[in-house]
C-alpha cells in the first residue's frame, strides 16, 4: 500500500488485510484507540473486544506530532525504527517488543502490546524499584553495542550496517541542534523557567564548558562505533518487576559507543535529583545511584566477555598482540567509553534544563520553588560532568561526584 495517513477506518481496513494480523487478533469486534503520548508519532492500540487480543500500531507522519504540520519531518524515520527493532529482535528478543508486521512504505509498524509494563519514567516518579532493570539494560547495551561494532563485525559488514542507518540525518540533526547547541544559547525554542532567567543568561555567557560541549558534539557527529538506539531515555523503556523492554528507536544510527549509556545515566541522574524535591526518599535515591553503578559495571563486564569470546574482528587478529598488552588496550578502551558516557550524560542533563522538551521528573514538579531548585541542581551536575568528563574515569568516581553536589550549596 502506498503511504496514507491512518484514520481509524483506514487502520481497521489495513490490518484486516494482513493475514497474520487477522489471525492473531481473531474474528470479533475491533476497537482502536490512539494512545500516543510521545512527541513525534501516532500510536494506536487495537483490541478485539471479544477475544481481548491486542496489539500496537505506530505510524510516523511527515511532520512532528507535537509541533504540527508546520514542522515537517520526514516519515522515513520509521524505517530506521523498524530496522533497529529488527536488529534488536534477532539479538535480544526478550528486551524489545515482538514485531508482527512492518511496512516501510506506510511508515508503520505493528507490534506486541506491552500491556503489563509501564513507561519507566512514570515508575521512577512514583519511586518504584525495578530489581531486574540494571541487569536487563546492561545486557541490552553490551549486546547491541558489541555486535554492531568493528570489535565483532568484519569491515564490509560494518559498512553495510552504516549504509542501512546513516541516512537518518534529520533525526541526528535534531540531536545536534537540541542536545548540543540551542539549549546553551539564546534561542526561541528554549523553555526557560521565568524564575531562572538570570541563570540562563549566565549559562549562555559561560564559554569554558562550551569547548567540551563542542568536543562531544563532534564525537556525536563523526564517530561510528556501533548501532545506537539514539534516544535511550527512561521514556523509551517499558518495564515491570520482571521484564524490561526498549521501545522507540527511531533515532537509530551508527554512532559513538558512549551515547546510549550516557543518555540512560543522564535520565537516572535526573530521577535522583527530582527526589530531593518529590519524595525526599533518600533510600530510593540510593537505589537509583546503585542502579547507575550496576548498569555500568554490568555493561563493562558483559561487553568484555563478548570481546573475549570473539578474538577475531575487523580490529583484531588472534596472535597480533600479547595477552597482557591486549588487556591493557581493552582497559583503556573501556575507560574512554566511560569518559565519553559521562560527557554525553552531562550534555543530556544540562540540555533539559532550559531547552525544548524538558523531562517530567523535574519540569513536572508542581511547587515552583522546588522546581527551580531541582533545575539548578540539574544544571550544576550537568555542567560539572561536561567540564570534567575527561577526568571521571570510573563509575564510583561519577557517583561520588553526583553525591557531592550538595543541594544547600546551590
Ligand atoms: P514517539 O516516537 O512518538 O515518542 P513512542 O514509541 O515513545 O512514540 O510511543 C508513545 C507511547 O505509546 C509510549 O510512551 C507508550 O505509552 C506507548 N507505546 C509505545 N509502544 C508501545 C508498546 N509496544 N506497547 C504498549 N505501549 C506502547
Ligand atoms: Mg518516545
Amino acid at each position: 500500500m502506498s503511504y496514507k495517513i491512518l484514520t481509524i477506518d483506514i487502520l481497521k481496513a489495513y490490518i484486516l488485510e494482513i493475514d497474520t494480523i487477522h489471525s492473531y487478533l481473531e474474528d470479533g469486534e475491533i476497537k482502536v484507540e490512539e494512545i500516543g503520548d510521545g512527541n513525534l508519532n501516532f500510536v494506536y492500540i487495537v483490541t478485539n473486544i471479544d477475544t481481548q487480543k491486542s496489539l500496537i500500531v505506530k505510524q510516523a507522519v511527515p511532520y512532528l506530532r507535537i509541533a504540527g504540520e508546520g514542522f515537517p519531518l520526514s516519515r522515513e524515520r520509521m524505517s530506521y525504527e523498524i530496522r533497529a527493532l529488527q536488529f534488536y529482535g534477532e539479538l535480544v528478543p526478550n528486551l524489545v517488543p515482538k514485531i508482527y508486521h512492518a511496512d516501510e512504505e506506510m511508515s508503520l509498524i505493528i507490534m506486541e502490546n506491552l500491556s503489563e509494563h509501564i513507561i519507566m519514567r512514570k515508575g521512577l516518579i512514583e519511586t518504584v524499584k525495578y530489581p531486574k532493570f540494571a541487569e536487563d539494560i546492561s545486557t541490552f547495551l553490551a549486546q547491541t553495542l558489541f555486535y554492531s561494532s568493528s570489535l565483532y563485525l568484519e569491515s564490509s559488514k560494518k559498512r553495510q550496517l552504516i549504509d542501512r542507518f546513516n541516512s537518518n540525518v534529520e533525526l541526528c540533526k535534531l540531536t545536534e541542534d537540541f542536545v548540543f547547541t540551542l539549549a546553551f544559547m539564546d534561542d526561541e525554542t528554549n523553555e526557560i523557567n521565568p524564575q531562572l532567567k538570570e541563570e540562563a543568561k549566565a549559562l549562555f555567557d559561560e564559554n569554558e564548558f562550551k569547548k567540551n560541549l563542542l568536543q562531544l558534539k563532534y564525537i556525536f557527529m563523526t564517530q561510528s562505533d556501533a548501532l545506537l538506539h539514539g534516544d535511550l531515555h527512561t521514556g523509551s523503556i517499558m518495564l515491570n518487576q520482571k521484564e524490561t523492554y526498549v521501545i522507540d528507536p527511531e533515532f537509530a544510527f551508527v554512532g559513538a559507543f558512549g551515547f546510549d549509556i550516557g543518555a540512560l545515566i543522564a535520565n537516572m541522574i535526573n530521577a535522583y535529583i527530582s527526589h530531593f524535591y518529590r519524595s525526599e526518599d533518600a533510600e530510593y535515591q540510593a537505589w537509583v545511584l546503585e542502579s547507575i553503578r550496576e548498569i555500568w559495571n554490568g555493561f563493562e563486564r558483559k561487553f568484555l566477555a563478548l570481546w573475549s569470546e570473539h578474538p577475531n574482528s575487523a580490529l583484531l587478529k588472534e596472535g597480533f598482540i600479547a595477552p597482557k598488552e591486549l588487556d591493557e588496550f581493552k582497559a583503556t578502551f573501556m575507560t574512554n567509553i566511560f569518559q565519553q558516557t559521562v560527557g554525553f550524560a552531562g550534555a543530556k542533563i544540562a540540555r533539559r534544563v532550559f531547552g525544548i522538551a524538558g523531562v517530567e521528573d523535574i519540569r513536572g514538579i508542581e511547587d515552583k520553588e522546588k522546581r527551580k531548585e531541582a533545575e539548578l541542581m540539574a544544571l550544576s551536575i550537568g555542567k560539572d560532568l561536561i567540564l570534567n568528563y575527561k577526568h571521571i574515569n570510573t563509575v564510583d568516581e561519577l557517583i561520588e561526584n553526583i553525591r557531592m553536589t550538595d543541594v544547600r550549596k546551590i
